[in-house]
């Protein structure tokens, strides 16, 4: 079922949002060679909780870190640890999660450490623009599947995959609510946009091809010919006319 959100929830998925972007802002900079992903990760919390949020991923589904820190062929849910170290040329996905007073934000971005090569650009380039080739179609009236299809054709067009088994969602009182959003698919098929849905739109994208492998721990999802991924996410509000981004800071390219 998918929730309408009302102003007041909004307003608090607002916050929430505001929180995330603040994380992206102050995280960027020490994504650094070097630095262990547990660091990024207890930085990430601190900033979290002293702004009145809880950190929304920790414990959720009994995951261990407070966000998900994936390196280079890691395509998701990488756990924070000690033993993870940043090195010249990585590109990390730091995928965050603020709730505030019960209202989530979700949102994800795809760093640099240090000087990377032209293909780890090129890929997290294509993986954020074909966020916002999608978004600009959004407004009340649109199908959900126009949305999925534009994110699939913008990223295959040069050259890259997508992989099946995660998608975006909705967003709110819960951190997964429907709709659920491939980054694939048809136009004119899937639910019909309406104004207050809460979308946490994710393109995640694959420079080889687009099958991934779970480990043991039951998080870390790598891809499987060991290539490039990269992964872009904002929580997303359908206005009347359009929308609205939540999880970007003032200024944020
Ligand atoms: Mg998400």
């Amino acid at each position: 079922m998918i929730i309408i959100k009302s102003e007041r929830e909004i307003s608090l998925m607002r916050e929430a949002g505001k929180v995330v972007a603040e994380v992206f802002k102050q995280l960027e900079p020490l994504c650094r060679p070097g630095v262990s992903s547990e660091y990024l990760s207890n930085k990430a919390e601190e900033i979290i909780r002293e702004r009145g949020c809880t950190p929304t991923f920790k414990g959720y589904n009994g995951f261990p870190g407070a966000i998900c820190v994936s390196l280079n062929d890691t395509l998701v849910h990488g756990i924070p640890s000690k033993h993870i170290i940043l090195k010249e040329g990585d590109i990390v996905s730091l995928d965050v999660g603020a709730t505030y007073q019960g209202y989530c934000a979700d949102a994800c971005r795809t760093f640099a450490v240090g000087e990377i090569k032209e293909n780890a650009r090129r890929l997290i380039e294509t993986t954020k623009q074909s966020f916002f080739e999608a978004v600009k179609l959004i407004k009340p009236g649109v199908r959900l599947g126009d949305i999925s299809h534009r994110i699939q054709e913008y990223c295959e067009a040069h050259g890259y995959s997508l992989p099946r088994d995660f998608t975006g969602h909705g967003v709110g009182a819960h951190l997964h609510e429907d709709p659920v959003i491939p980054n694939y698919g048809k136009e004119g098929v899937g639910p019909i946009l309406q104004e207050g849905m809460g979308l946490a739109i994710e393109p995640m994208v694959a420079e080889g091809k687009h099958y991934t492998r779970t480990l043991p721990d039951g998080w870390t999802t790598k891809m499987r010919d060991g290539k490039l991924s990269a992964h872009y996410e904002n929580t997303v509000i359908v206005t009347k006319d359009g929308y609205v981004i939540l999880t970007m800071y003032e200024g944020e390219k």
